[in-house]
């Protein structure tokens, strides 16, 4: 498939310092495009640009390396500093703060609310600010951090979740990026307590490993420990009664996508319960089919290795028929005529005898 570029495109890419010149060879420049190369060309701000798509043909991306020397916590302040102002530090600063705009866009977060971190040494990771709309951040707005939380560098304040961020690149070690807000569908998961049900949609499957942790104050080291404590089999953190975090091993744009993916089951769920039957779901072989391919892409799951039978258990969760769930409070207080006449009748029986 031809690539088409706009210009919005060329902005976007002189944005995150891409080099233009790597255009693949066979991309097609729509007339504004063409225009705004050519206006680069014209201001000298970009002479590369302008031979960039069908002339020079080389797809050597420009794309900035990590630094040779992995950094710690203990590096010298001035080596941090450099790294902290690097080319491959600002790419992931502009890679947070496009992952935050689609987060608001998508409403998935609200107020200055969500935040993400990416590790970037042995104990070191760049993280949000506090008290910045997810919608607005700047590169120039990231922290740096150290594993206690502490902050190296940047001039805002770190955000007051990052802790939880810490706990689990801590205790999974493949976690080198995360990603927290508070999507609504999903959210609405978390506060009842209900992990999704599965077997229902493949991209559900593949991308997410989802478990509930119970309430703490957000913030709190009792908080990020309970999400911690789920890292090793789950990518999907539903944390009660507040929102969601999500980890990945290739980088924060794959967090971000779990967000997607677990909002948009989740929202799905909700259509598939009103329509009133019982949902179609996978047979094991075709579960077991999706888990190998979850496997092969390096993802978590606790399913793995289990027997056929157990792999769509779903107990915890009965599509359509929730608003059951109230009638048991019910029997559970005696308002139920039948129990209570029952009860009463045993009760009776009891007092007779021990007249
Ligand atoms: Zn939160």
């Amino acid at each position: 498939m031809k690539n088409v570029i706009s210009v919005r495109d060329l902005e976007d890419m002189v944005r995150r310092g891409a080099d233009l010149s790597a255009l693949p060879a066979e991309a097609i420049l729509t007339p504004s495009a063409r225009d705004y190369l050519h206006e680069l060309e014209a201001n000298g701000g970009r002479k590369a640009a302008v031979k960039p798509a069908a002339a020079s043909g080389a797809a050597a991306s420009a794309k900035p390396q990590p630094p040779a020397k992995p950094l710690s916590s203990k590096s010298p302040k001035a080596e941090l500093e450099v790294f902290f102002q690097s080319a491959y530090a600002l790419d992931l600063k502009q890679q947070i703060c496009e992952m935050g705009r689609r987060l608001w866009q998508r409403a998935y977060v609200d107020g200055n609310g969500g935040n993400m971190a990416i590790k970037v040494g042995d104990d070191i990771a760049i993280c949000t600010p506090t008290l910045v709309s997810k919608g607005s951040l700047k590169p120039e707005d990231m922290c740096l951090v150290d594993f206690d939380s502490n902050q190296l560098l940047g001039t805002k304040k770190r955000t007051s979740e990052i802790l939880m961020h810490l706990q689990i690149m801590q205790q999974q070690p493949k976690a080198i990026a995360t990603c927290h807000c508070h999507p609504p569908y999903a959210t609405g998961f978390a506060v009842a307590g209900i992990v999704p049900p599965t077997c229902m949609l493949p991209e559900y499957e593949v991308f997410c490993a989802v478990a509930v942790a119970p309430y703490r104050t957000p913030g709190t080291p009792e908080m990020g420990k309970l999400v911690a404590d789920l890292v090793d089999k789950h990518n999907t953190i539903l944390m009660a009664n507040h929102g969601v975090v999500t980890w990945s091993h290739n980088g924060i744009e794959e967090a971000y996508w779990r967000m997607e993916i677990i909002e948009a089951y989740c929202r799905t769920l909700m259509v598939t319960a009103q329509l009133g039957v019982t949902p179609n779901t996978f047979t094991p072989d075709q579960l077991k089919d999706l888990l190998k391919i979850k496997q092969s892409r390096g993802y978590v799951d606790p399913r793995y290795g289990l027997k056929e039978c157990e792999l769509c258990d779903n107990d915890e969760w009965r599509p359509g028929v929730t608003c059951q769930a109230p009638a048991k409070t019910e029997t559970a207080v005696g308002l139920n005529p039948e129990a209570e006449a029952a009860v009463q009748a045993i009760t009776d029986q009891i007092l007779a005898k021990l007249k």
